[in-house]
């Protein structure tokens, strides 16, 4: 392409669109009205132009990396309410909600507990959170992750499929209790926990303690194995208490019938 040195305004679209940059395409007339008006040096248009692409670029991928990151929509802390979940600490989660340290280091976060204590709704806020500060993140059923581990050994892609995986800073692991090594071999399991650690981050959200992981995994020796490489740097938190559904759903019944009584029929 040559270029000449008058300015030729009607090339700019095109221009634009060639070097990806739609930023400068939405806004660029504007911000030359306002330079010509004001009187701006041309450096100082330019340099404006070109933080509004990178400001706007980042923005762009956060929201592709939300997009392709399967959080649960709404389980984020804005909507978590701190005082009702018992065994954990506000502190404790915005700290891996940062990434500092943990997810630079490939080191695990355990979540347990019983039904309904809001494993999930944390380990998606924590993911969330993760996203918004420039991590990767993907948060995935821990027996969808195995089926797709399963087709990719079938298709002998497994290993390339662990190494695409990669890409991603942490990946949740939600519901790994509900694995059933008798529904199909669960040996990928083992191999993405082996594969990743110490380089890339797990989290992973179980209603039972490790004592009961013996049926998820093919045989008690890869049990151990695979438990020993998760607990080596991980932060565990215990979510002990009573269902928030449940809880909730009392709340809602007692309030609702202080509403009958209150309620002249
Ligand atoms: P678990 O994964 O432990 O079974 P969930 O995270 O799915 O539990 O929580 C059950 C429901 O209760 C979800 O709708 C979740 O958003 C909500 N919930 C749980 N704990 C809290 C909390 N502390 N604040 C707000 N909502 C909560
Ligand atoms: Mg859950």
């Amino acid at each position: 392409m040559t270029m000449t040195m008058t300015t030729d305004t009607a090339a700019l679209p095109s221009l634009l669109t060639a070097l990806r940059l739609p930023s400068i395409g939405r806004h660029w007339q504007h911000y030359a009205a306002v330079a010509d008006r004001e009187g701006w040096p041309a450096a100082k248009l330019l340099g404006t132009l070109l933080e509004l692409e990178v400001a706007e670029r980042v923005q762009r991928r956060i929201q592709r990396h939300h997009a392709e990151s399967g959080l649960p929509p709404g389980k984020t802390f804005a909507t978590f309410d701190f005082e009702a979940a018992t065994g954990v600490r506000k502190g404790q989660l915005l700290a891996l909600a940062s990434g500092d340290h943990w997810i630079r280091t490939g080191a695990t976060a355990l979540a347990f507990g019983p039904s309904g204590t809001g494993k999930s709704h944390v380990a998606a806020a924590i993911g969330s959170t993760l996203i918004d500060n420039g991590y990767r993140v993907l948060f995935t059923r821990t027996t969808d992750m195995v089926q797709r581990l399963q087709a990719a050994r079938r298709d002998l892609a497994l290993t390339t499929t662990l190494d695409k995986l990669d890409k991603f800073d942490l990946i949740i692991l939600d519901d790994l209790s509900y694995v059933r090594k008798d529904q199909a071999e669960t040996s990928v399991l083992f191999e993405l926990i082996s594969h990743r650690y110490e380089r890339r981050s797990l989290m992973i959200t179980a209603n039972q303690p490790f004592s009961s992981w013996d049926h998820v995994f093919p045989d008690p020796a890869m049990t151990v194995a695979a438990i020993d490489r998760l607990v080596h740097h991980a932060t565990i938190l215990e979510m002990n208490g009573t269902s928030y559904r449940r809880r909730a759903a009392l709340e809602r019944g007692g309030h609702d019938a202080q509403a009958a009584t209150l309620d002249p029929a």
